[in-house]
């Protein structure tokens, strides 16, 4: 952007996001709403953050009870919503510890501060690094830019932190790469690669993956960041895959729209986090917790990864019967649950466009041509056809 552009902006909001150009003031379920009153059907969800949908009741009434209670004390006490839902979180993974902050970077970068810790005094792998993919995303802060394997997000905001590999996602070379390599510590990956373009982890690369890292003591971290709590079909995306991860990391959906993030572990690698190795001020803090709570019960109570499940068989179905009729527009269609990719021939941006003003539907893209589809969890399928009504309307126009 030219600096005259910026300069005579009127916004005092630094101008690092380009953003539609609507404002939106209220949400409820499925939709959102701007400030004429118009009425949007949101399948963005804050960007897979609200999977419960806008304001969900349950998660709602818990805030207004904790908003009278207790909003904040410091981790330098014990926190009892903090404690509870580190119990339900980690139990629901299968790790044994957590620790909380406030986003999916700082999850994300407390992980790598955590395998960097256990590399140093039990791997004794003091300038090990740790590998990450190419098209990834984790996150925006430096180290977590740096484990970012995109050039176009890294560039200008050297130098970069040092200890980190890149190795090509998917791929037997990225295997052997890692087994002729005795300096990697950690490799850190997503088992959809949502903001590169929704590309699923291969199930059979993931298993050798796995079981080479067990056999070079290399740990595995698994950012769960935007596929977690629920969005690929189960709590998290790598319990659908052959793969046992040492940490696990996660924030979007967890609060339903409340800020908070949480990396996991087993007890042998947490235990090396003793008082005054790592810390957050407002990590998992009183009103966070119990949003992430409320979140998890509402998860049981509503079924609402078995909801997930079938909105996304249906969804899929009435895509790939798009793509059937509209093979020249539609290149392919992935993803996993309702984590949805539609790779199209012309740009994404514009069908993103189109629907939005000419149909008041909200989709994102990832990349330059594919959509990227994340309706709540709790859609149903009136939402999910009124979707495919505008889309088929958006490709007979193209
Ligand atoms: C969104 C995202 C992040 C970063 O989360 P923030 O809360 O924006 O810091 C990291 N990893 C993945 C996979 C993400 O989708």
């Amino acid at each position: 952007m030219p600096v005259s552009e910026t300069v005579t902006s009127q916004s005092a909001i630094m101008s690092a996001y380009g953003r539609f150009p609507i404002t939106i003031v209220k949400g409820k379920g499925a939709y959102v709403w701007d400030e004429q009153g118009k009425k949007y059907l949101d399948f963005t969800s804050g960007i897979a953050v609200c999977a419960l949908g806008h304001v969900p009741d349950a998660v709602e009434n818990a805030l207004k009870e904790q908003l009278g209670t207790l909003w904040h004390c410091s981790n330098l006490f014990h926190i009892a919503p903090q404690e509870q839902l580190a119990k339900e979180l980690t139990a629901k993974a299968g790790l044994d510890q957590a620790f909380f902050c406030n986003s999916g970077a700082e999850a994300n970068e407390g992980a790598i501060k955590l395998a960097r810790l256990y590399a140093h005094l039990v791997l004794k792998k003091e300038h090990g690094h740790i590998v990450t993919f190419d098209h990834s995303f984790h996150g925006r802060t430096l180290a977590t830019l740096t484990a970012t394997a995109q050039e176009k997000l890294q560039k200008g905001f050297g130098p970069l932190v040092s200890g980190f590999k890149y190795l090509p996602y998917n791929s037997s070379e990225a295997l052997d790469a890692i087994a002729a390599d005795d300096g990697c510590m950690a490799v850190m990956l997503e088992m959809v690669q949502g903001e590169g373009g929704v590309l699923p982890a291969d199930p059979e690369w993931i298993k050798q993956l796995n079981q080479l890292c067990k056999d070079k003591g290399i740990l595995i971290i698994i950012d769960e960041v935007q596929t977690g709590i629920g969005r690929t079909g189960s709590l998290f995306a790598f319990q659908q895959y052959a793969i046992d991860p040492d940490i696990v990391t996660c924030a979007k959906a967890l609060g339903s729209g409340i800020p908070i993030g949480a990396f996991m572990a087993k007890k042998q690698v947490a235990k090396v986090f003793t008082p005054g190795t790592h810390g957050s001020t407002f990590g998992g803090n009183p009103f966070a917790t119990t949003a992430g709570l409320a979140t998890l019960n509402a998860f049981d109570k509503q079924n609402v990864i078995e909801q997930c499940k079938k909105n996304a068989a249906y969804f899929m179905e009435k895509l790939q019967a798009l793509k059937a009729t509209y093979p020249a527009q539609i290149l392919e269609v992935r993803g996993k649950g309702l984590l949805i990719g539609v790779e199209t021939a012309v740009p994404a941006i514009q069908l993103v466009n189109q629907l939005r003003e000419d149909h008041q539907v909200l989709i994102l893209t990832a990349g330059e041509k594919v959509l990227r589809i994340l309706p709540p969890l709790v859609t149903n399928e009136k939402e999910i056809d009124i979707f495919i009504d505008a889309l088929e309307q958006v490709l007979k126009n193209q």
